[in-house]
């Protein structure tokens, strides 16, 4: 369907693969990207901001963007500032009405690389996602909403702790238990969803989880955590490129007006994106079936904040495809680029 509507397939890849990807590309990373740091302090000031680590060592900047997850830190430092009452007070401020098991496995023969296999039981369901090597399994089962903090500990599941599975065919050859034994790495976690209210306060900013948390990290047939994160990032890196442009030294009341312009720009497509998520996560776990026609349709919400995805302003692009529904932007470069061409 995203092939057919946007011009794009579906892409499987890893996060190290990404990482490394833009890393290798990106100039003087090696003084840009420092790794192994943990923040532990954050000091505003009128003119900028200071970031200490745990290892002794700080950094002083214009700016802080906490692209730090699910437990941001630099979420908790924003909500020291703010006023009381802006965030809410508690550990957690999404809620998970999921918990779900996550486990790598070798593949086995019978899953072939590429395919996706479903299945469906009352109130939960089981996911196989397959790469050339792996099998990796995805569990949603219905809990009574909590919102605590829960982490992923590989490991710490006991065989007794998900037996309830262990006769569950994945297909005709293996049963769950046969991929669970042969696991080479496993864990439990909640699938928080929600998004704050509040993306920004003073030279602080968020992106990503830290500030919306996608129903699983995955609904069964998208992934869109990552992709909403990526997409936020494109947004303000295009808001602070425009407030640079007009003053290269920005005061803090032309970063909070960048701020919030991104935040306009990406609270309600995060908010349907939860929305959509969690109303098909609900249809496939639904008790008296997979309810994929509903699923259909609901997912069909979400062709229309794809076609007004951000792009980034500063970057040409010009062999883009398209499907059925048009792309509502493109990069301002193409525009000045063509510009360009016509002078010359
Ligand atoms: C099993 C699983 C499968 C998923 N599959 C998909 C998928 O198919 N498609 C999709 O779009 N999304 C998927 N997601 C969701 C996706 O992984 C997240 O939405 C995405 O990683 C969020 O990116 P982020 O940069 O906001 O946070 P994270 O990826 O969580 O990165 C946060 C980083 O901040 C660091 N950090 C935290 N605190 C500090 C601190 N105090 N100091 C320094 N560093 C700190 C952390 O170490 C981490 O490196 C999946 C998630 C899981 C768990």
């Amino acid at each position: 369907m995203l092939e057919f509507a946007h011009g794009y397939p579906t892409m499987l890849f890893d996060r190290l693969t990404f990482a490394e990807v833009l890393l290798k590309h990106l100039k003087g990373s090696d003084q840009l990207v420092k790794t192994n740091k943990k923040v532990t302090n954050i000091t505003t000031r009128k003119d900028g901001v200071t970031v200490d680590f745990a290892d002794g060592t700080s950094e002083q900047g214009s700016i802080v963007v906490g692209a730090d997850g699910v437990w941001s830190t630099v979420r908790d430092f924003i909500r020291e500032k703010a006023p009381p009452g802006l965030f809410s007070q508690g550990p957690n401020p999404f809620s998970a009405p999921y918990q779900g098991l996550f486990f790598r496995v070798p593949r086995p023969e019978s899953l072939k690389p590429g395919q996706t296999v479903y299945v469906h039981q009352p109130h939960k369901q089981l996911m196989a996602l397959v790469t050339a090597t792996e099998a990796h399994m995805t569990t949603y089962e219905r809990i009574p909403d909590v919102s605590e903090r829960s982490y992923f500990s590989p490991n710490k599941v006991t065989d007794e702790d998900v037996k309830y599975w262990f006769d569950i065919p994945v297909n005709e050859k293996i049963t769950f238990k046969d991929l669970w034994d042969n696991k080479v790495m496993g864990g439990r976690v909640n699938h928080d969803e929600g998004v704050i209210p509040w993306w920004h306060w003073d030279r602080l900013v968020l992106v990503g989880d830290s500030v919306h948390k996608v129903e699983q990290p995955m609904s069964p047939f998208r992934g869109a955590g990552a992709c909403c994160g990526i997409e936020g990032v494109i947004s303000l890196v295009n808001k602070l490129n425009r407030t640079i442009g007009s003053n290269p030294d920005p005061s803090r009341q032309d970063l909070s007006r960048a701020f919030t312009a991104y935040q306009a720009e990406r609270e309600s497509a995060a908010r349907l994106w939860v929305h959509v998520s969690r109303l098909d996560i609900d249809l496939y776990t639904s008790e008296t079936g997979p309810a994929s026609k509903a699923a259909t349709f609901a997912d069909g919400r979400t062709i229309s904040i794809v076609a007004n995805s951000p792009v980034l302003d500063i970057l040409p692009f010009h062999d883009e495809k398209e499907g059925v529904v048009p792309w509502r932007r493109h990069p301002k470069a193409n525009r000045k680029s063509k510009d360009v061409k016509a002078r010359l």
